[in-house]
């Protein structure tokens, strides 16, 4: 390891270990309003996107098409996922992530949507923010133009599952095959098979968090549910996005499931407020060890 490497690795340790610190002074309010069991958690390792991440046009992990990993030679190497190195299993999801400074994640649910998801995306591009997509296999398979471009435009597709069951209430056979199927599909249309997943309802067990694990994925729950789906109202979601707002902050809204125009309307509002108080709205990166 060279000089320079031992500085910058220790100053983003000093830079986590503040951000922890302040995230957790910052963020009790809104950890208490997510309402959600389970404990405070990091992205561990995640590295913020500053001003690294290229513009909108020009993402940083911009994926070929599987149909791209076919007319390669077979002899090279594989698609990503035949070399992803092993997923820890967890007992709890992430609630939060880790990064330097105040950085929050958008998240957004049970879509695409073709009514709403587009709104959703120009939003997020007039802003050049990326997002994040939890998707539901049954809603990806008739839009796979909304993941293609979602992978375009840097965002992160995660996996919500195939029908948004109710994961507990399953067996471990019909979890393995809501989400086989949607990380398939998932690969199909936005070209990498998704390293994240997030269990409908919040509603997690033990089950879940193994097969997500097999299937190289981590859980990521959130800190602010925005309840947009009881569609209280624009200026309702606005603010509790406001108040919520806190380092590390996970935010959940959603582009699907019902009429998502509040949802819609409120992120052309949270947004550049957001912005404009000095939040760089990011996705969170995987780090294997
Ligand atoms: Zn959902």
């Amino acid at each position: 390891m060279t000089k320079d490497q031992l500085l910058t690795r220790l100053s983003s340790t000093a830079a986590a270990v503040l951000t922890r610190r302040r995230a957790l002074l910052a963020g009790a309010a809104a950890v208490g309003a997510a309402g959600t069991a389970g404990v405070l958690a990091a992205v561990t390792g995640e590295k913020p996107v500053g001003p690294a991440l290229p513009a909108a046009g020009a993402p940083a992990h911009r994926a070929l098409k599987s149909s791209a990993y076919r007319l390669q030679p077979l002899t090279g190497y594989g698609p990503p996922h035949a070399t992803r190195r092993k997923t820890l299993v967890r007992h709890e999801p992430l609630l939060k992530v880790s990064g330097r400074g105040r950085t929050m994640v958008l998240t957004f649910d049970d879509g695409p949507d073709p009514r709403y998801t587009p709104h959703i995306l120009d939003t997020l591009a007039e802003y050049d923010v990326r997002a994040m997509f939890f998707v539901c296999g049954e809603m990806a398979v008739d839009n796979q133009d909304l993941l293609a471009r979602m992978s375009d435009e840097g965002h992160v597709v995660g996996n919500h599952t195939w029908s948004h069951p109710l994961l507990t209430r399953l067996t471990r056979s019909r979890i393995r095959s809501e989400m086989e199927r949607t990380c398939d599909v998932i690969e199909d249309a936005y070209g990498e098979r998704p390293e994240w997943f997030r269990a409908p309802y919040g509603a997690w067990n033990r089950a879940a968090f193994q097969l997500g694990a097999e299937l190289g994925m981590e859980p990521l729950a959130w800190t602010v549910d925005t309840l947009d789906w009881t569609t209280p109202g624009t200026r309702r979601i606005v603010g509790t996005v406001e108040h919520g707002a806190a380092p590390g902050v996970v935010v959940l809204s959603h582009d699907a499931g019902g009429d998502r125009s509040q949802s819609v309307r409120a992120l052309r509002d949270y947004l550049p407020q957001l912005i404009d108080s000095g939040y760089h709205i990011t996705v969170p990166r995987r780090q294997y060890v």
